[in-house]
Protein backbone atom coordinates (compact mmCIF):
# COMPACT_ATOMS: atom_id res chain seq x y z
CA UNK A 1 0.00 0.00 0.00
CA UNK A 2 1.53 3.14 -1.28
CA UNK A 3 1.96 6.47 0.31
CA UNK A 4 -0.34 8.38 -1.53
CA UNK A 5 -3.52 6.63 1.07
CA UNK A 6 -1.98 9.17 3.39
CA UNK A 7 -3.48 12.77 3.05
CA UNK A 8 -0.01 14.69 3.43
CA UNK A 9 2.26 14.18 0.10
CA UNK A 10 5.97 12.23 1.08
CA UNK A 11 8.76 14.35 2.29
CA UNK A 12 10.19 16.45 -0.36
CA UNK A 13 12.75 15.46 -2.10
CA UNK A 14 16.35 15.04 -0.06
CA UNK A 15 19.96 13.92 -0.92
CA UNK A 16 20.69 10.71 0.69
CA UNK A 17 23.44 8.05 0.08
CA UNK A 18 23.84 7.58 -3.71
CA UNK A 19 22.51 3.74 -4.98
CA UNK A 20 24.14 0.62 -3.91
CA UNK A 21 24.09 -2.64 -5.16
CA UNK A 22 24.61 -4.02 -1.35
CA UNK A 23 23.08 -7.29 -0.40
CA UNK A 24 22.86 -8.96 2.43
CA UNK A 25 23.55 -12.67 1.88
CA UNK A 26 21.18 -15.10 3.75
CA UNK A 27 23.27 -16.89 6.08
CA UNK A 28 21.22 -20.02 6.37
CA UNK A 29 20.16 -20.36 2.80
CA UNK A 30 22.82 -18.76 0.96
CA UNK A 31 20.07 -16.75 -1.19
CA UNK A 32 21.73 -13.68 -2.05
CA UNK A 33 18.71 -11.15 -4.09
CA UNK A 34 16.34 -9.69 -1.36
CA UNK A 35 13.61 -10.44 -3.74
CA UNK A 36 14.34 -14.16 -3.74
CA UNK A 37 14.80 -13.56 0.24
CA UNK A 38 11.51 -12.21 0.33
CA UNK A 39 9.85 -15.08 -2.12
CA UNK A 40 11.24 -17.67 0.49
CA UNK A 41 9.23 -15.79 3.33
CA UNK A 42 6.04 -15.66 1.22
CA UNK A 43 6.46 -19.44 -0.29
CA UNK A 44 6.93 -20.60 3.37
CA UNK A 45 3.67 -19.20 4.85
CA UNK A 46 1.62 -20.45 1.59
CA UNK A 47 2.90 -23.97 1.26
CA UNK A 48 -0.60 -25.08 0.92
CA UNK A 49 -1.74 -22.76 -2.10
CA UNK A 50 -1.96 -23.59 -5.24
CA UNK A 51 -1.56 -19.80 -6.71
CA UNK A 52 0.27 -16.94 -4.37
CA UNK A 53 -1.19 -13.68 -4.26
CA UNK A 54 1.04 -10.79 -4.07
CA UNK A 55 -0.86 -7.25 -3.80
CA UNK A 56 0.51 -3.59 -4.53
CA UNK A 57 -2.17 -0.32 -4.04
CA UNK A 58 -2.19 3.00 -3.43
CA UNK A 59 -5.00 6.00 -4.04
CA UNK A 60 -5.42 7.81 -7.20
CA UNK A 61 -5.77 11.32 -5.62
CA UNK A 62 -3.11 12.81 -7.25
CA UNK A 63 -0.18 12.53 -9.91
CA UNK A 64 1.18 8.83 -9.18
CA UNK A 65 4.81 9.11 -8.98
CA UNK A 66 8.28 6.99 -8.81
CA UNK A 67 7.87 7.26 -5.05
CA UNK A 68 4.35 4.87 -5.57
CA UNK A 69 6.68 3.25 -8.56
CA UNK A 70 8.81 1.90 -5.77
CA UNK A 71 6.04 -0.87 -4.72
CA UNK A 72 4.80 -1.68 -7.45
CA UNK A 73 8.12 -2.52 -8.55
CA UNK A 74 8.93 -4.00 -5.17
CA UNK A 75 5.81 -6.18 -5.57
CA UNK A 76 6.93 -7.39 -9.62
CA UNK A 77 10.33 -8.06 -8.63
CA UNK A 78 9.33 -10.33 -5.72
CA UNK A 79 6.44 -12.21 -7.72
CA UNK A 80 9.22 -12.99 -10.45
CA UNK A 81 11.36 -14.32 -7.78
CA UNK A 82 8.46 -16.39 -6.51
CA UNK A 83 7.25 -17.23 -10.46
CA UNK A 84 11.24 -18.51 -10.81
CA UNK A 85 10.97 -20.27 -7.96
CA UNK A 86 8.52 -22.33 -9.78
CA UNK A 87 5.16 -21.28 -8.26
CA UNK A 88 1.80 -19.46 -9.82
CA UNK A 89 1.74 -15.68 -8.96
CA UNK A 90 -1.69 -13.47 -9.29
CA UNK A 91 -0.07 -10.01 -9.13
CA UNK A 92 -2.74 -7.69 -8.31
CA UNK A 93 -2.47 -3.53 -7.81
CA UNK A 94 -5.74 -2.29 -6.14
CA UNK A 95 -7.11 1.52 -7.04
CA UNK A 96 -8.51 3.11 -4.53
CA UNK A 97 -10.50 5.16 -6.40
CA UNK A 98 -14.05 5.09 -3.85
CA UNK A 99 -11.98 7.21 -1.55
CA UNK A 100 -13.52 10.73 -1.19
CA UNK A 101 -11.83 13.72 -2.61
CA UNK A 102 -9.83 15.51 0.13
CA UNK A 103 -8.10 18.37 -1.43
CA UNK A 104 -8.68 19.93 -4.93
CA UNK A 105 -5.69 18.97 -7.32
CA UNK A 106 -3.98 22.38 -7.91
CA UNK A 107 -2.86 20.87 -11.63
CA UNK A 108 -6.13 20.71 -13.02
CA UNK A 109 -8.67 24.32 -14.59
CA UNK A 110 -11.80 24.65 -12.57
CA UNK A 111 -11.07 24.97 -9.44
CA UNK A 112 -13.92 25.81 -8.33
CA UNK A 113 -16.13 23.31 -9.79
CA UNK A 114 -13.56 20.63 -8.41
CA UNK A 115 -14.68 22.63 -4.56
CA UNK A 116 -17.76 20.94 -5.27
CA UNK A 117 -16.86 17.36 -5.18
CA UNK A 118 -14.70 17.52 -2.28
CA UNK A 119 -15.69 14.91 -0.05
CA UNK A 120 -17.34 12.86 -2.87
CA UNK A 121 -15.99 10.24 -4.61
CA UNK A 122 -12.60 10.07 -6.99
CA UNK A 123 -13.96 8.13 -9.02
CA UNK A 124 -17.17 10.33 -9.52
CA UNK A 125 -14.71 13.82 -9.94
CA UNK A 126 -14.62 14.80 -13.13
CA UNK A 127 -11.08 15.11 -14.73
CA UNK A 128 -11.40 19.04 -16.04
CA UNK A 129 -9.02 18.71 -18.20
CA UNK A 130 -11.76 16.76 -20.55
CA UNK A 131 -9.29 13.60 -21.35
CA UNK A 132 -10.42 11.38 -19.09
CA UNK A 133 -13.99 9.95 -17.69
CA UNK A 134 -13.00 10.86 -14.03
CA UNK A 135 -10.06 12.56 -12.04
CA UNK A 136 -9.07 9.49 -10.53
CA UNK A 137 -8.86 7.75 -14.00
CA UNK A 138 -6.83 10.10 -15.03
CA UNK A 139 -4.15 9.38 -12.54
CA UNK A 140 -4.83 5.75 -13.15
CA UNK A 141 -4.34 5.96 -16.97
CA UNK A 142 -1.26 8.40 -16.46
CA UNK A 143 0.51 5.64 -15.30
CA UNK A 144 -0.81 2.61 -15.73
CA UNK A 145 0.27 3.19 -19.99
CA UNK A 146 3.87 2.51 -18.94
CA UNK A 147 4.33 -0.12 -16.62
CA UNK A 148 4.06 -2.65 -19.63
CA UNK A 149 6.81 -0.88 -20.98
CA UNK A 150 8.84 -1.91 -17.75
CA UNK A 151 7.64 -5.71 -18.29
CA UNK A 152 5.03 -4.98 -15.16
CA UNK A 153 1.33 -6.71 -15.83
CA UNK A 154 -0.35 -6.50 -12.76
CA UNK A 155 -4.31 -6.89 -12.53
CA UNK A 156 -6.34 -3.78 -11.66
CA UNK A 157 -8.60 -3.72 -9.35
CA UNK A 158 -10.60 -0.60 -9.32
CA UNK A 159 -12.29 0.34 -5.74
CA UNK A 160 -15.13 1.93 -7.11
CA UNK A 161 -16.35 -0.65 -9.27
CA UNK A 162 -15.48 -3.51 -6.09
CA UNK A 163 -17.71 -1.10 -4.16
CA UNK A 164 -20.38 -0.30 -5.78
CA UNK A 165 -21.46 -3.20 -7.06
CA UNK A 166 -21.44 -4.27 -3.60
CA UNK A 167 -19.04 -7.23 -3.79
CA UNK A 168 -17.82 -6.77 -0.68
CA UNK A 169 -21.10 -6.74 1.35
CA UNK A 170 -20.74 -10.32 3.25
CA UNK A 171 -17.06 -9.12 4.14
CA UNK A 172 -18.79 -5.52 5.41
CA UNK A 173 -21.29 -7.61 7.01
CA UNK A 174 -18.52 -9.26 8.83
CA UNK A 175 -17.01 -6.46 9.81
CA UNK A 176 -20.20 -4.29 10.91
CA UNK A 177 -20.50 -7.19 13.39
CA UNK A 178 -17.14 -7.46 14.63
CA UNK A 179 -17.21 -3.41 15.01
CA UNK A 180 -16.68 -3.49 18.94
CA UNK A 181 -13.60 -5.89 18.70
CA UNK A 182 -12.25 -3.73 16.19
CA UNK A 183 -12.86 -0.01 17.65
CA UNK A 184 -11.00 -1.70 20.80
CA UNK A 185 -7.74 -2.81 18.23
CA UNK A 186 -8.38 1.11 16.97
CA UNK A 187 -7.96 2.93 20.13
CA UNK A 188 -5.07 1.50 20.89
CA UNK A 189 -3.51 3.65 17.87
CA UNK A 190 -5.76 6.37 18.99
CA UNK A 191 -4.91 9.37 20.95
CA UNK A 192 -8.86 10.04 20.84
CA UNK A 193 -11.15 7.38 21.35
CA UNK A 194 -13.49 6.38 19.12
CA UNK A 195 -17.09 6.58 20.01
CA UNK A 196 -19.31 3.50 21.63
CA UNK A 197 -21.56 4.02 19.01
CA UNK A 198 -18.80 4.29 16.11
CA UNK A 199 -19.11 1.76 13.33
CA UNK A 200 -16.03 1.41 10.53
CA UNK A 201 -18.61 2.94 8.02
CA UNK A 202 -18.11 5.81 5.62
CA UNK A 203 -21.50 5.96 3.30
CA UNK A 204 -21.92 8.05 0.16
CA UNK A 205 -25.32 10.09 0.94
CA UNK A 206 -27.79 8.95 -2.08
CA UNK A 207 -29.13 13.30 -1.67
CA UNK A 208 -25.77 15.11 -1.87
CA UNK A 209 -23.39 12.45 -2.68
CA UNK A 210 -20.69 13.47 0.00
CA UNK A 211 -19.62 11.41 2.91
CA UNK A 212 -21.08 14.03 5.44
CA UNK A 213 -22.98 11.06 6.87
CA UNK A 214 -23.41 8.76 10.26
CA UNK A 215 -24.64 5.66 10.53
CA UNK A 216 -28.29 5.82 12.91
CA UNK A 217 -29.09 1.99 12.79
CA UNK A 218 -27.56 -0.86 11.98
CA UNK A 219 -29.95 -4.35 11.95
CA UNK A 220 -27.16 -6.69 12.46
CA UNK A 221 -27.29 -8.02 8.96
CA UNK A 222 -27.24 -6.24 5.65
CA UNK A 223 -29.49 -3.11 6.36
CA UNK A 224 -27.97 0.34 7.91
CA UNK A 225 -29.66 3.66 8.29
CA UNK A 226 -27.58 6.71 7.66
CA UNK A 227 -28.28 10.90 8.27
CA UNK A 228 -26.61 13.13 6.42
CA UNK A 229 -25.41 16.75 7.01
CA UNK A 230 -27.31 18.19 4.16
CA UNK A 231 -30.80 16.52 6.17
CA UNK A 232 -31.31 13.74 4.07
CA UNK A 233 -31.82 10.66 5.78
CA UNK A 234 -32.62 6.79 4.47
CA UNK A 235 -32.18 2.83 4.82
CA UNK A 236 -30.32 0.82 2.28
CA UNK A 237 -29.38 -2.85 2.14
CA UNK A 238 -25.41 -2.82 1.11
CA UNK A 239 -26.08 -6.00 -0.76
CA UNK A 240 -27.87 -4.22 -3.66
CA UNK A 241 -27.40 -0.80 -2.85
CA UNK A 242 -23.19 -0.21 -3.02
CA UNK A 243 -22.88 3.35 -1.57
CA UNK A 244 -20.77 2.79 1.23
CA UNK A 245 -17.25 1.79 2.37
CA UNK A 246 -15.05 0.85 4.95
CA UNK A 247 -12.56 3.42 6.80
CA UNK A 248 -8.36 2.49 5.48
CA UNK A 249 -7.60 0.67 8.68
CA UNK A 250 -10.37 -1.52 8.23
CA UNK A 251 -10.52 -2.03 4.32
CA UNK A 252 -6.64 -3.05 4.04
CA UNK A 253 -7.04 -6.25 6.07
CA UNK A 254 -10.68 -6.70 4.94
CA UNK A 255 -8.90 -7.24 1.02
CA UNK A 256 -5.74 -9.04 2.37
CA UNK A 257 -8.86 -11.33 3.58
CA UNK A 258 -11.02 -11.00 0.28
CA UNK A 259 -8.24 -11.71 -2.33
CA UNK A 260 -5.96 -13.95 0.37
CA UNK A 261 -3.31 -11.43 -0.05
CA UNK A 262 0.24 -13.32 0.86
CA UNK A 263 2.22 -10.21 0.01
CA UNK A 264 2.06 -6.83 0.24
CA UNK A 265 5.18 -4.00 0.98
CA UNK A 266 4.11 -0.66 1.97
CA UNK A 267 5.40 2.72 2.73
CA UNK A 268 7.14 4.21 5.98
CA UNK A 269 3.62 6.17 7.35
CA UNK A 270 2.34 2.32 6.95
CA UNK A 271 4.94 0.33 8.44
CA UNK A 272 6.20 2.64 11.30
CA UNK A 273 5.00 1.17 14.87
CA UNK A 274 1.10 2.04 15.31
CA UNK A 275 1.03 2.33 11.28
CA UNK A 276 -1.77 0.37 9.63
CA UNK A 277 -0.20 -2.19 8.73
CA UNK A 278 -0.27 -3.18 12.77
CA UNK A 279 -3.37 -2.44 13.30
CA UNK A 280 -4.51 -4.02 10.33
CA UNK A 281 -2.56 -7.58 11.47
CA UNK A 282 -4.50 -7.40 14.29
CA UNK A 283 -8.01 -6.87 12.56
CA UNK A 284 -7.44 -10.03 10.50
CA UNK A 285 -6.91 -11.71 13.02
CA UNK A 286 -9.88 -11.19 14.93
CA UNK A 287 -12.53 -10.64 12.84
CA UNK A 288 -11.43 -13.43 10.27
CA UNK A 289 -9.15 -15.63 11.93
CA UNK A 290 -6.19 -15.01 9.29
CA UNK A 291 -2.77 -14.40 9.62
CA UNK A 292 -1.47 -10.56 8.08
CA UNK A 293 0.19 -11.14 4.68
CA UNK A 294 4.10 -10.96 4.42
CA UNK A 295 5.46 -7.33 4.18
CA UNK A 296 8.08 -4.86 4.91
CA UNK A 297 8.72 -1.12 4.42
CA UNK A 298 9.94 0.61 1.92
CA UNK A 299 11.70 3.93 1.92
CA UNK A 300 11.20 7.13 -0.29
CA UNK A 301 13.10 8.03 -3.03
CA UNK A 302 14.98 10.68 -3.50
CA UNK A 303 15.82 12.98 -6.80
CA UNK A 304 19.30 13.72 -7.81
CA UNK A 305 19.82 16.88 -10.28
CA UNK A 306 17.93 17.92 -12.87
CA UNK A 307 16.27 20.94 -11.97
CA UNK A 308 12.96 21.58 -10.81
CA UNK A 309 10.59 18.69 -12.05
CA UNK A 310 7.44 21.38 -12.43
CA UNK A 311 4.91 20.41 -14.98
CA UNK A 312 1.33 19.76 -15.44
CA UNK A 313 1.55 17.10 -12.47
CA UNK A 314 2.99 19.34 -10.24
CA UNK A 315 6.64 19.36 -9.05
CA UNK A 316 7.07 15.39 -8.92
CA UNK A 317 9.35 12.91 -10.86
CA UNK A 318 6.65 10.63 -12.81
CA UNK A 319 7.36 7.55 -14.32
CA UNK A 320 7.20 9.59 -17.61
CA UNK A 321 10.23 11.32 -16.92
CA UNK A 322 12.32 8.12 -15.52
CA UNK A 323 11.76 6.93 -19.06
CA UNK A 324 12.81 9.54 -20.67
CA UNK A 325 16.19 9.37 -19.63
CA UNK A 326 16.64 5.62 -18.74
CA UNK A 327 16.16 2.70 -21.00
CA UNK A 328 13.60 0.37 -19.09
CA UNK A 329 16.10 -2.41 -18.33
CA UNK A 330 17.38 0.28 -16.07
CA UNK A 331 15.20 1.38 -14.14
CA UNK A 332 14.34 -2.02 -13.20
CA UNK A 333 18.14 -1.95 -12.57
CA UNK A 334 18.25 0.63 -9.89
CA UNK A 335 15.18 -1.00 -7.67
CA UNK A 336 16.31 -4.67 -8.04
CA UNK A 337 19.85 -3.82 -6.88
CA UNK A 338 19.16 -1.97 -3.84
CA UNK A 339 17.10 -3.14 -1.11
CA UNK A 340 13.40 -1.91 -0.60
CA UNK A 341 14.19 -0.31 2.88
CA UNK A 342 17.17 1.58 1.34
CA UNK A 343 16.57 5.20 0.22
CA UNK A 344 18.23 6.42 -2.73
CA UNK A 345 18.80 9.31 -4.84
CA UNK A 346 17.44 8.52 -8.93
CA UNK A 347 19.68 10.74 -10.68
CA UNK A 348 19.55 13.18 -13.32
CA UNK A 349 23.02 15.06 -13.06
CA UNK A 350 26.65 13.57 -14.46
CA UNK A 351 25.04 10.07 -12.06
CA UNK A 352 23.33 9.24 -15.03
CA UNK A 353 26.64 8.39 -16.98
CA UNK A 354 27.49 6.51 -14.04
CA UNK A 355 24.73 4.47 -13.74
CA UNK A 356 24.26 3.63 -17.75
CA UNK A 357 27.69 2.54 -16.78
CA UNK A 358 26.96 0.60 -13.98
CA UNK A 359 24.29 -1.41 -15.59
CA UNK A 360 26.30 -1.65 -18.95
CA UNK A 361 29.06 -3.42 -16.64
CA UNK A 362 26.72 -5.43 -14.82
CA UNK A 363 25.47 -6.68 -18.49
CA UNK A 364 28.62 -7.74 -19.28
CA UNK A 365 28.91 -9.66 -15.93
CA UNK A 366 25.82 -11.72 -17.01
CA UNK A 367 27.25 -12.69 -20.44
CA UNK A 368 30.57 -13.29 -19.04
CA UNK A 369 32.22 -11.03 -21.20
CA UNK A 370 33.79 -9.41 -18.32
CA UNK A 371 35.12 -10.57 -15.00
CA UNK A 372 33.32 -9.99 -11.57
CA UNK A 373 35.56 -8.54 -8.16
CA UNK A 374 34.62 -12.58 -6.76
CA UNK A 375 32.32 -14.79 -7.07
CA UNK A 376 29.97 -13.33 -4.65
CA UNK A 377 29.75 -10.89 -6.82
CA UNK A 378 29.07 -12.35 -9.89
CA UNK A 379 26.35 -14.23 -8.60
CA UNK A 380 24.31 -10.93 -7.26
CA UNK A 381 25.10 -9.20 -10.52
CA UNK A 382 23.70 -11.95 -12.68
CA UNK A 383 20.83 -12.47 -10.15
CA UNK A 384 20.31 -8.51 -10.31
CA UNK A 385 20.35 -8.75 -14.25
CA UNK A 386 17.93 -11.11 -14.78
CA UNK A 387 15.26 -9.18 -12.40
CA UNK A 388 16.41 -6.12 -14.43
CA UNK A 389 15.46 -7.67 -17.43
CA UNK A 390 12.19 -6.47 -19.07
CA UNK A 391 11.32 -10.17 -20.43
CA UNK A 392 14.09 -12.63 -20.39
CA UNK A 393 17.59 -11.57 -21.18
CA UNK A 394 18.84 -11.92 -24.75
CA UNK A 395 20.65 -14.89 -25.92
CA UNK A 396 24.18 -12.83 -26.50
CA UNK A 397 25.65 -9.57 -24.92
CA UNK A 398 23.25 -6.95 -26.55
CA UNK A 399 25.43 -4.16 -28.43
CA UNK A 400 26.59 -1.16 -25.76
CA UNK A 401 26.83 2.49 -27.23
CA UNK A 402 28.42 3.57 -24.02
CA UNK A 403 26.41 6.56 -22.79
CA UNK A 404 29.19 9.27 -22.75
CA UNK A 405 29.99 8.82 -26.14
CA UNK A 406 26.66 8.52 -26.99
CA UNK A 407 26.18 12.49 -25.84
CA UNK A 408 29.29 13.45 -28.49
CA UNK A 409 27.99 11.93 -31.27
CA UNK A 410 24.52 13.24 -31.33
CA UNK A 411 25.63 16.81 -30.67
CA UNK A 412 27.76 15.93 -33.50
CA UNK A 413 24.95 15.39 -35.66
CA UNK A 414 23.63 18.36 -33.99
CA UNK A 415 21.00 15.79 -32.00
CA UNK A 416 19.82 14.11 -35.17
CA UNK A 417 18.59 10.56 -33.76
CA UNK A 418 18.37 8.43 -36.85
CA UNK A 419 22.37 9.86 -38.19
CA UNK A 420 23.06 9.00 -34.57
CA UNK A 421 21.87 5.37 -34.42
CA UNK A 422 23.41 5.12 -37.79
CA UNK A 423 26.81 5.80 -36.52
CA UNK A 424 26.71 2.78 -34.67
CA UNK A 425 25.48 0.26 -37.24
CA UNK A 426 28.86 -1.79 -37.95
CA UNK A 427 27.91 -2.82 -34.38
CA UNK A 428 24.70 -4.54 -34.62
CA UNK A 429 23.75 -7.86 -34.66
CA UNK A 430 20.67 -7.97 -34.40
CA UNK A 431 17.54 -5.41 -34.86
CA UNK A 432 17.62 -5.33 -30.61
CA UNK A 433 20.86 -4.18 -31.13
CA UNK A 434 19.70 -1.02 -33.46
CA UNK A 435 16.66 -0.95 -30.91
CA UNK A 436 18.40 -1.05 -28.32
CA UNK A 437 20.85 1.91 -29.66
CA UNK A 438 18.28 4.03 -30.82
CA UNK A 439 16.48 4.37 -27.32
CA UNK A 440 19.47 5.21 -25.52
CA UNK A 441 20.32 7.84 -28.41
CA UNK A 442 16.73 9.09 -27.05
CA UNK A 443 17.09 8.81 -23.92
CA UNK A 444 20.48 11.15 -23.90
CA UNK A 445 18.97 13.62 -26.28
CA UNK A 446 16.58 14.32 -23.82
CA UNK A 447 19.30 14.40 -20.92
CA UNK A 448 21.13 16.28 -22.72
CA UNK A 449 18.09 18.71 -23.57
CA UNK A 450 16.43 18.84 -19.75
CA UNK A 451 19.30 18.00 -17.31
CA UNK A 452 22.49 17.67 -18.55
CA UNK A 453 24.91 20.23 -16.80
CA UNK A 454 26.00 23.10 -19.27
CA UNK A 455 29.42 21.08 -19.20
CA UNK A 456 28.69 18.62 -21.06
CA UNK A 457 26.58 20.43 -24.12
CA UNK A 458 28.11 21.68 -27.12
CA UNK A 459 27.88 22.64 -30.54
CA UNK A 460 29.87 21.87 -33.15
CA UNK A 461 31.34 25.30 -35.23
CA UNK A 462 31.53 25.99 -38.64
CA UNK A 463 33.97 28.63 -38.57
CA UNK A 464 36.57 29.64 -35.19
CA UNK A 465 34.46 32.30 -33.12
CA UNK A 466 35.77 35.62 -33.95
CA UNK A 467 37.04 36.44 -31.00
CA UNK A 468 38.76 33.53 -30.62
CA UNK A 469 40.17 33.85 -34.13
CA UNK A 470 41.75 37.28 -33.08
CA UNK A 471 43.54 36.01 -29.79
CA UNK A 472 45.43 32.92 -31.77
CA UNK A 473 48.71 33.70 -32.17
CA UNK A 474 51.35 32.61 -35.25
CA UNK A 475 52.51 29.75 -33.42
CA UNK A 476 49.33 28.55 -31.98
CA UNK A 477 47.90 28.85 -35.81
CA UNK A 478 50.49 26.84 -37.17
CA UNK A 479 50.14 24.00 -34.63
CA UNK A 480 46.09 24.04 -35.32
CA UNK A 481 46.53 23.40 -38.68
CA UNK A 482 49.03 20.85 -38.51
CA UNK A 483 46.69 18.79 -36.07
CA UNK A 484 44.11 19.12 -38.78
CA UNK A 485 46.89 17.75 -41.05
CA UNK A 486 47.26 14.97 -38.85
CA UNK A 487 44.07 13.99 -38.84
CA UNK A 488 43.62 13.60 -42.57
CA UNK A 489 46.77 11.15 -43.05
CA UNK A 490 46.39 9.36 -38.98
CA UNK A 491 43.28 6.86 -38.63
CA UNK A 492 43.97 6.01 -34.97
CA UNK A 493 42.72 7.83 -32.14
CA UNK A 494 46.34 7.09 -30.07
CA UNK A 495 48.15 8.14 -32.67
CA UNK A 496 46.39 11.18 -32.96
CA UNK A 497 46.52 11.49 -29.55
CA UNK A 498 50.60 11.09 -29.52
CA UNK A 499 50.64 13.75 -32.23
CA UNK A 500 49.11 16.78 -30.51
CA UNK A 501 51.44 16.41 -27.84
CA UNK A 502 54.24 15.94 -30.50
CA UNK A 503 52.72 18.89 -32.27
CA UNK A 504 52.76 21.31 -29.36
CA UNK A 505 56.29 20.59 -28.00
CA UNK A 506 57.60 20.94 -31.48
CA UNK A 507 55.80 24.63 -31.43
CA UNK A 508 56.42 25.27 -27.82
CA UNK A 509 53.47 25.62 -26.87
CA UNK A 510 52.19 24.05 -23.86
CA UNK A 511 49.69 20.83 -24.57
CA UNK A 512 47.00 22.48 -22.35
CA UNK A 513 47.00 25.39 -24.14
CA UNK A 514 46.91 23.74 -27.21
CA UNK A 515 43.91 21.48 -26.33
CA UNK A 516 42.12 24.59 -24.93
CA UNK A 517 42.37 26.42 -28.42
CA UNK A 518 41.23 23.56 -30.19
CA UNK A 519 38.52 23.24 -28.41
CA UNK A 520 37.79 27.02 -28.39
CA UNK A 521 37.80 26.53 -32.49
CA UNK A 522 35.75 23.36 -32.68
CA UNK A 523 32.99 24.39 -29.98
CA UNK A 524 33.39 27.38 -28.73
CA UNK A 525 34.23 26.33 -25.31
CA UNK A 526 37.80 25.35 -23.28
CA UNK A 527 36.53 22.07 -23.05
CA UNK A 528 35.16 19.35 -24.45
CA UNK A 529 35.26 15.55 -25.43
CA UNK A 530 38.36 13.94 -25.28
CA UNK A 531 40.40 15.58 -27.99
CA UNK A 532 41.55 12.79 -30.82
CA UNK A 533 38.86 10.80 -30.71
CA UNK A 534 36.16 13.92 -31.14
CA UNK A 535 38.28 14.96 -33.81
CA UNK A 536 38.55 11.63 -35.23
CA UNK A 537 34.47 11.64 -35.13
CA UNK A 538 34.08 14.93 -36.72
CA UNK A 539 36.62 13.79 -39.79
CA UNK A 540 39.02 14.87 -41.77
CA UNK A 541 36.76 17.01 -43.94
CA UNK A 542 35.16 18.72 -41.40
CA UNK A 543 38.08 19.45 -39.22
CA UNK A 544 39.47 20.54 -42.13
CA UNK A 545 37.23 23.34 -42.98
CA UNK A 546 36.60 24.35 -39.43
CA UNK A 547 40.60 25.10 -39.44
CA UNK A 548 40.90 26.60 -42.92
CA UNK A 549 39.86 29.45 -41.71
CA UNK A 550 42.65 30.07 -39.42
CA UNK A 551 44.64 31.82 -42.48
ZN1 LIG B 1 -26.21 14.44 1.92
Amino acid sequence: MSAQTKKEAPPPPRRASSSSTETTPDEQTGVLHWADQAARVVLERSKDKEEVVVSSGITPSGTVHVGNFREVITVDLVARAIRDAGKQVRFIYSWDDYDPLRKVPKNLPKQDLLKTYLGKPISETPDTTGTYRSFAERNEKEFEQYLPLLGIQPQFIYQHERYTSCAYAPHIREALRARHAIRTILNAFRKEPLPQDWFPLSIFCEACKTNKTRVVNYDEEYAVTYTCDCGHTNTFDFRTTGICKLPWRVDWPMRWHAEGVDFEPGGKDHFTAGGSYDSASQIIRTVWSEEPPYGFMYEWIAIKGGGEFASSSGNVLTLHDLLAVYEPPIIRYLFAGTRPGAKFNISFDLDVIKIYEDFDRCERIYYGAQEAKNEKEAKNMKRIYELSCVNTPAKTLPFQPPFRHVTTVLQLYEGDIEKTTNHFQDSFKTDQDRERTRLRVQCAKNWLERHAPESMRFSVQNSPPPDVLASLTPAQKAALKRVAALVSTSSAEEEIHKGIYEIAKEENIPPRELFQKAYLCLIGKERGPRLASFLKLLGPERVQNIFSHLS
